[in-house]
């Protein structure tokens, strides 16, 4: 059976993720989560200095000469078989979720230099197909020929409300509205930015789950996957 590439983009906290993971695991296929990338970039801004608290400005030319020091690499976590992201041998898979990073990850992913060596790699993860990767600019630029396109979306505070309760589980201290700016704000930024905006593919399939369950989502999605795939193999 032909394999093919999957891209999903869409806003932030439209269940991206949750929808590749399952996907990539019905298809046997790897998940590649785009955005973990990007957070373990500003992790690492973070880390060494690199933002100015007073601002929440980035200190872009310190980063772009740290960028070659930054490794990143999936593992399998042994449990649960998700992949977790690695910055320089550590698992961050958790410390990337914060709303601290949060914060930040729109203006690092701003960068024309960080895109650029995060998408070399991205491309190289893919590059023989089998592969389901969620992201914003997957579609659009990362996997232009991506035979299957999903651009996700929902209302913000449909949105909004399902990442305060993930945030709440996870003991983050915070309320309901400094999640719904987060979220749009970083929807603002994404969609308005110079290099790789986030936008929907011509030949993207729109999903608005704001009143759709998952169930059912994966469910149309695996079926227009698979037929996709039977194509692929007859042709
Ligand atoms: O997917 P997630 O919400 O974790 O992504 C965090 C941020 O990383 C996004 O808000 C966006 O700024 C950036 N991003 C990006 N391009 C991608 C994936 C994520 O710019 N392909």
């Amino acid at each position: 059976m032909g394999r093919i590439t999957i891209a999903i983009d869409g806003h932030s906290s439209t269940g991206k993720s949750t929808v590749a993971r399952e996907l990539a695991k019905a298809l046997d296929y790897i998940y590649v989560d785009s955005g973990a990338m990007y957070r373990a970039v500003t992790l690492y801004a973070l880390r060494n200095g690199f933002v100015d608290q007073a601002n929440g400005g980035v200190n872009k030319e310190a980063l772009i000469s740290s960028l070659p020091d930054i490794e990143l690499v999936f593992e399998k976590n042994g449990q649960n078989g998700k992949a977790e992201i690695c910055l320089n041998g550590e698992n961050v898979e958790k410390a990337i979720r914060t709303m601290e990073v949060s914060g930040l990850v729109s203006a690092v992913a701003a960068m024309p230099e960080v895109r650029k060596k995060l998408v070399e790699q991205q491309r190289l993860i893919g590059k023989d197909k089998g592969v389901v990767m969620d992201g914003r600019d997957i579609g659009t630029v990362v996997f232009p020929d991506a035979e299957l396109k999903l651009f996700m979306t929902a209302s913000s505070r449909i949105r909004a409300t399902r990442r305060y309760k993930e945030l709440l589980e996870r003991g983050e201290d915070i309320s309901f509205e400094e999640v719904l700016h987060n979220v749009e704000s970083r929807d603002h930024a994404d969609s308005t930015r110079k290099d790789s905006p986030l936008v929907m593919a011509e030949d993207a399939v729109e999903i608005d789950n704001s009143d759709m369950g998952e169930a059912e989502q994966f469910e149309r999605i695996l079926s227009h996957a698979k037929d996709l795939i039977a194509k692929g193999s007859a042709g």
